[in-house]
Order: C-alpha cells, then sequence, then structure tokens
C-alpha cells in the first residue's frame, strides 16, 4: 500500500480544490483507514461548494474536508477491528460500506437510543486536513474511520456504482420513514427526486405505500422516480405555484393529502406547500433543510389545526445501515440502482463534477480516486 494519498480538499466555495497529498495514518485501536474506490456527490457537499452553508460562521477550519457518501476496501485495521457489523471477519481488501459519522453510545442521547443524533457524531471529521488522521473526507483516495464507526462487508453481487449511494441517500430515507412510521397503504409525497427521492420512492413502495407522488421539474429525474416505483409525478414546470401542486397532489389522494410527505429539495420555501399537502394527522419529514440559517416564514397553525407530525432527519442509526444494504441486495434487480449515479468524474476533475451537478441534470455524479 502506498504511504500517502491524495485528498481534495475545499477552502472556500466555488473556489477550485486543492489536491494535498497527505501520509496514510495508521489506525488507533478501534479504528480503520478505507480506501475509497467511489465517492458521491450528496447534495450537502454541494451546499458547502456553492456558499450556502458559512463556514467560517461555523467555525470550521480550513482546509476542509468534503465528501461522505461513497464506498470502498479495507486498507489498515486498527487493534480489535476483526469483524464488521454482523460479525463477518474483516481482511485487508474487503470491500465494505460504512457509517461516516460517529455517536459516542455514551452520552444521554445515545442512552435513550438516538445514536443518529448524538451531539458529537461527528467531531472527528471537522477538523482541518492538514492535521492528523487527513483523511476526514471520501473525496479523497483514503478515509480514517474512527472508533466507534459501523461497517458491513458488501455483498459480491453488489457492485460499487450500486452501493456507493448507501450511507447517505438510502439509509437516510430508509432511517427517515422508519421514523414517521409509514405503514402498509399509506400515501406518500416526495417533494424534490434527487438521489434521495428515488431512493424514497423504492422504499416507501416496499413499505406498503399504495401511492407514491414525485414532484420535481426535471426530465431524467421525473422518469427515474417513476422507475423507483412513484405511482404519479407532479411536474413543477407545469405546476408552477405552490397552490397548484398542492391542489395536484390532493387530487391524486381524493382531495386528503398525503399521509407522509418528504422535503429533499433543501430549501426553506417548500416548507409550507409541503405542510399545505400533508393529510390532516400526517408526517413530514424535513431532511434535506441543512443550511443553517436559511429562514422561512408560515403559519404554524397549520401544524396544530391538522395535527401533523414533524420529524427531521440528519442521519440514521448503523442498523438503518444495514437494513440499506439488505434492502439493496433484495431489491437489485428490480430497482435501478445502478442509474442512481448518472455520471462519473476522475477525482482530479471534482471541480468540474460540482460545477456540472449544480446544473440540475445530473441525478448524482460520483468521484473516482486514483483516475
Ligand atoms: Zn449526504
Ligand atoms: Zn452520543
Amino acid at each position: 500500500m502506498a504511504d500517502t494519498g491524495i485528498a481534495a480538499t475545499y477552502h472556500a466555495p466555488k473556489e477550485p480544490f486543492d489536491l494535498r497529498e497527505y501520509p496514510v495514518p495508521d489506525p488507533k485501536p478501534g479504528a480503520a483507514v478505507i480506501k475509497i474506490s467511489m465517492a458521491n456527490v450528496c447534495g450537502s457537499d454541494l451546499h458547502y461548494w456553492r456558499g450556502d452553508i458559512d463556514i467560517k460562521k461555523m467555525g470550521r477550519p480550513t482546509p476542509m474536508a468534503l465528501g461522505h457518501e461513497g464506498t470502498g476496501t479495507i486498507a489498515k485495521l486498527g487493534a480489535g477491528v476483526g469483524a464488521d457489523a454482523l460479525g463477518a471477519p474483516l481482511r485487508e481488501g474487503d470491500r465494505v460500506v460504512f457509517q461516516y459519522f460517529y455517536p459516542c453510545m455514551q452520552c444521554p442521547t445515545c442512552l435513550k437510543g438516538h445514536t443518529y443524533a448524538c451531539p458529537v457524531r461527528q467531531t472527528d471529521r471537522a477538523g482541518s486536513s492538514d492535521e492528523w488522521p487527513h483523511f476526514r473526507g471520501t473525496f479523497a483516495e483514503y478515509y480514517y474511520l474512527s472508533p466507534k464507526h459501523a461497517l458491513f462487508k458488501t455483498p459480491d453481487a453488489l457492485t460499487d456504482d450500486q452501493v456507493a449511494g448507501i450511507n447517505c441517500a438510502l439509509s437516510q430515507v430508509i432511517s427517515g420513514l422508519d421514523r414517521a412510521g409509514l405503514s402498509f397503504g399509506e400515501t406518500v409525497a416526495i417533494q424534490g427526486a434527487g438521489g434521495l427521492g428515488v431512493y424514497a420512492a423504492g422504499v416507501a413502495k416496499a413499505r406498503g405505500a399504495s401511492k407514491v407522488i414525485g414532484i420535481d421539474g426535471v426530465d431524467e429525474r421525473l422518469d427515474l422516480i417513476k422507475d423507483f416505483g412513484a405511482d404519479d409525478v407532479v411536474d413543477i414546470r407545469e405546476y408552477d405555484t405552490p397552490d397548484a401542486r398542492v391542489q395536484a397532489v390532493r387530487d391524486l389522494t381524493d382531495g386528503v393529502g398525503t399521509d407522509v410527505t418528504l422535503e429533499l429539495v433543501g430549501h426553506p420555501g417548500v416548507v409550507r406547500e409541503g405542510l399545505d399537502m400533508t393529510a390532516p394527522g400526517g408526517r413530514y419529514l424535513e431532511i434535506g433543510n441543512i443550511n443553517v440559517g436559511w429562514d422561512t416564514q408560515f403559519d404554524p397553525s397549520v401544524i396544530v389545526f391538522k395535527s401533523i407530525t414533524v420529524v427531521g432527519v440528519a442521519h440514521y442509526t448503523a442498523a438503518d445501515l444495514g437494513n440499506a444494504l439488505r434492502f439493496m441486495e433484495d431489491n437489485v434487480d428490480r430497482l435501478p440502482f445502478h442509474r442512481v449515479l448518472s455520471h462519473h468524474f476522475p477525482l482530479s476533475q471534482i471541480d468540474r463534477a460540482m460545477e456540472e451537478q449544480d446544473k440540475g441534470y445530473i441525478t448524482r455524479a460520483a468521484l473516482i480516486p486514483g483516475s
């Protein structure tokens, strides 16, 4: 194995990434080093790249690592890491998927079982790339998995193209629909048919949703969400006002609205219409709005009088990641997982990948290190 590796480091919005070479760290006991084979551009990476998220205000040091969704092989195992989360023995070279954040398992939040909300789960990823262990993001040749990580061996039947989206997008919507308690026969609206949206359609149908409605304005995305099982789509180019979209969803649900609505657009302006298209007694899953400081104004009485439950989902549990892997294995012949990654770029072309995905026609771009 090489002694050093390249990491694409982020400095400021729209500035070119700086490809820096760092020594590959030796993992501490309980840790592991992954050799990244594929890293996807998630919507949250784009928010950083555009400058929607102000890292200076957040006190994040630069150079900063970006990238969290991806897959790879075991490069180095720390002492005490001999098996994956299900007990399968691990060796160097094994393909794995991994939880990229680290719940402490000891704080009051973790002890209540809310490991997805552990306040320190991302602390190890927040340091400067120039400081050990350097590889804090997946836009790099390596990724350092701190102790208390969870990882699973990747079944041979699944390709990197298929599994690369498992550890963020797919696990996230599985966790969200689970926490929202989506049950058999219910209806679902999905605001935004990007990577999370198309997965959400597949997962919702597998949970027995009687009707799934995808809302977007890009042909490729609308086609893909239908292929993931959406029964109907609402094209925002045609239904170009919030009222028109709410009415369209009500018309498709016997005038009632959807039992579960997912916000996967990442803009606060869509929340009000999302609540309006949700049925009385329904649940609103808020996943996309990660831009701290972006406000919206709406009348919260809609939540009160319709008794809507709002569920926030930033991360998922280790069990959700295992369920995501199992779901993909069971449905790989039925759902077009391989089409979620619509474009591939070498890691050295990360700037181009960001620019192209920002144009909106790409469902998700993948970066390939070492190319
Ligand atoms: Zn993500
Ligand atoms: Zn904790």
